[in-house]
């Protein structure tokens, strides 16, 4: 039967070869890199079993000299490397998917700080990679430097063939690539790469011309292209050069893939940024050239990718987040079950395996990352092995995963809350300043829990011990959440903070009693939750200041690419910031805070406090219960989420998995329950 979304699954032709549909899973980091190439192999793999037509690497070194470490993306450095991207293209391959690899050569963003090589740059530059502020400059690319790279480059793309690579890629984008730095302002060459536009595409244009000749005939060759950097006049405009530049290559690759850089533009979060919000710069693409254009914008709505290629914006629809957060959204679009279809929430976490040299992990999805390591398949769970019924208390992200899977399962599921409506924390924290996206962790969960009739769901249900043993179910699962704390007790201060000042919590800012007036934030937390506040409170009228003790604000959304904008944000709300700092008493009209390297002391004026420090587990249900596991009652209680131990949401929704995945299962705590990669060193 035709539908209005079978244009997405029309092939299309790039260059020698063809994609089966539409889905184009851009290139993306994941944290396995190198260091973990079966982790990466399946996770790319999923995406192809999931309907992607085409599966990119990350950006992939060409070079020793071109180094990314301390981060860990790929790498093809020599013929030594063929053998982990074979793993990847075998497993692309076997569903029918094209595979893409993103080689690179990164210019002052390669700190080399393990082959400890003089990084090529325009001219000596401070190196920018390895977190921005690595000691030492790259060195200034010669001719023969230039000559050089080119070599290599070819040389990678002649392997990346022989991996089993579809689509081969030269790489302007993200400010990262000696092709990008020689297309912008920092190229103040005087020879024939430098001065004029034509001079400054010329290395672009010579990397594309030697790719095409060396694996063109049975290979596709994109570009991928940054349009815009959104720095105004001082970089790449997509109203400015970048159209000339467009213009220049129009029909020289066989792909345009295109997006804004730097990575926190193009990977912005929901909280800042929503689906499509690239559109505006790179829709002129099309206008210039006849070959295929892929692009991003976090695009989970089909109706929206469909608009996109009607509109003319692009051909194929690029997606790196979406693809993650659920790596069947094509499928699931053909098959007609758009409701199933679990969108990305933009928060970024996915980003943090990359920025935190960790195997990517996803708050939608917990199954993205354990793909090798567990064998977890993100539409596939065991079978129920028992009869057995199953209370879990508790629907926040944990509660409501654990219930989703274990109903998925087969299992019958009691699940309560005491509240009259689902979701726990994100039904709370999705209603803060421009979160609202983030329900969607709670909204897919209750729709699949809705299609499960072995599921029975019972809000405004506060549960005792007594109830829980009433209930008669043999088995507990606990996700009774966390309460923040309201004596100050976080990294910092390990003893409660004295003093008689008016205290609040982000319990209490979520749940309406709001401030007024002067209020001082006291974030020992780090990650959203102090900013989040300082936001909602400036807007509704307070004269806020941020104090941590941290040397920056909101100091874990660096990760999360957040935090340029988070201070853009409060200090366009006249929010004061005060790092550096930690609360040490506090009055109804006064709060002290101390220098943390000088322990001076400033008195601030205030009519309130709000601390966001440590949170304290709900567990007194559990410890309540314990008897009754001992003496046989239960046949198993388990406590998980944040009543286990607060962390982040992702985090919840993963111990809510993980429970469903090993109930009935005997875990022993001695063993390491997931495979993990080594380096096997052979004896001579
Ligand atoms: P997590 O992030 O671990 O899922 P949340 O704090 O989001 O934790 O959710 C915990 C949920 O548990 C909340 O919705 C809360 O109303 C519910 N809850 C806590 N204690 C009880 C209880 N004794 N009976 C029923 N529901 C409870
Ligand atoms: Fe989307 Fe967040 Fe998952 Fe990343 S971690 S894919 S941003 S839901």
């Amino acid at each position: 039967m035709s539908s209005r979304y079978d244009i997405l699954f029309h092939p299309i032709k790039i260059g020698p070869v063809t994609a089966p549909n539409r889905f184009y899973q851009v290139p993306h980091c994941n944290g396995f890199g190198w260091r973990m190439p079966q982790g990466m192999a399946a996770m790319r793999g999923m995406k192809a079993e999931g309907g992607w037509g085409v599966v990119c690497t990350e950006e992939t070194e060409i070079h020793y000299t071109s180094d990314l470490s301390p981060y860990f993306e790929g790498r093809i450095w020599d013929d030594a490397d063929i053998p982990v991207w074979q793993l990847m293209t075998d497993a692309v391959h076997k569903h029918g998917a094209l595979a893409g690899i993103e080689l690179t050569y990164n210019s002052h963003d390669a700190a080399n700080l393990y082959s400890r090589a003089a990084a090529f740059a325009p001219h000596s530059m401070g190196i920018t990679g390895g977190g921005g502020y690595e000691p030492g400059q790259a060195r200034v690319a010669t001719k023969d430097d230039l000559k050089q790279v080119r070599k290599w480059h070819r040389n990678a793309a002649i392997r990346a063939k022989k991996a089993g690579f579809d689509i081969i890629y030269c790489y302007a984008a993200h400010n990262m690539t000696l092709a990008f730095h020689l297309l912008s302002k920092d190229n103040d060459r005087s020879d024939e790469y430098g001065g004029s536009l034509e001079n400054r595409v010329r290395f672009f244009r010579e990397l594309i011309e030697d790719t095409k000749e060396a694996v063109g005939d049975t290979c596709a060759v994109a570009v991928r292209f940054a349009v815009d950097e959104l720095l105004g006049a001082d970089g790449m405009q997509h109203d400015g050069e970048a159209r000339d530049i467009v213009g220049m290559l129009a029909e020289l690759p066989d792909l345009w893939d295109v997006n804004i850089s730097a990575w926190k533009n193009d990977s912005i979060t929901s909280r800042f940024g929503k689906e499509g919000h690239q559109e505006k710069y790179i829709s002129f693409v099309k206008q210039l050239t006849t070959k295929p254009v892929v692009g991003v914008g976090r695009y989970t709505s089909p109706d929206s990718m469909v608009s996109a290629i009607e509109r003319g914006v692009m051909d194929l629809i690029g997606a790196a987040r979406p693809s993650i957060a659920d790596p069947f959204l094509p499928n699931k679009i053909r098959e007609g079950r758009h409701e199933d279809i679990r969108e990305c929430i933009g928060c970024n976490i996915c980003v943090t395996g990359d920025t935190r040299f960790v195997p990517i992990r996803c708050t939608q999805n917990p199954t993205m990352g354990e793909e090798f390591r567990r064998d977890w398949h993100p539409e596939i769970i065991a079978p129920k092995k028992s009869n057995d019924d199953i209370l879990i208390v508790g629907a926040g992200p944990a509660g409501l995963e654990a219930a989703r899977a274990l109903g998925q399962r087969g299992y019958k599921v009691i699940l309560t809350d005491a509240q009259r409506e689902a979701g726990g924390r994100v039904l709370l924290e999705s209603a803060l300043p421009n979160l609202i996206e983030w329900r969607r962790v709670i909204d897919w969960r209750l729709t699949q829990i809705q299609k499960i009739e072995n599921i029975y769901f019972y809000p405004s249900s506060p549960m005792t011990a007594k109830d829980v043993l009433d209930a008669d179910a043999p088995h507990v699962i606990l996700a009774t959440g966390a309460t923040w704390r309201r004596d100050g007790v976080g990294r910092y201060h390990s003893c409660p903070i004295q003093g008689t000042g008016n205290i609040f919590t982000p319990d209490d800012l979520m749940n309406g009693k709001l401030p007024t007036g002067k209020v001082i934030i006291y974030d020992d937390d780090h990650y959203y939750m102090g900013g989040v506040l300082a936001e909602l409170l400036a807007t509704n009228g307070c004269e806020v200041t941020l104090v941590t003790p941290a040397p920056t604000i909101s100091a874990w959304t660096e990760y999360t690419l957040e935090q340029d904008r988070i201070y853009k944000r409060l200090l366009a709300l006249n929010v004061t910031l005060l790092p550096h700092h930690a609360l040490a008493s506090h009055s109804p009209t006064t709060a002290s805070v101390t220098q943390t390297f000088t322990s001076a002391e400033t008195t601030l004026a205030c009519d309130a406090i709000v601390l966001v420090t440590d949170r304290i587990p709900n567990d007194s249900l559990y410890h309540e219960l314990k008897p009754a596991l001992a003496d046989g009652r239960l046949k198993s209680l388990r406590l998980i989420g944040d009543a286990e131990a607060p962390n982040i949401i992702a985090q919840a929704v993963f111990a809510g998995h993980l429970a469903a995945r090993e109930f009935d299962e005997t875990i022993n705590p001695d063993v390491t329950p997931f495979k993990v990669e080594r380096v096997i060193t052979v004896k001579k």
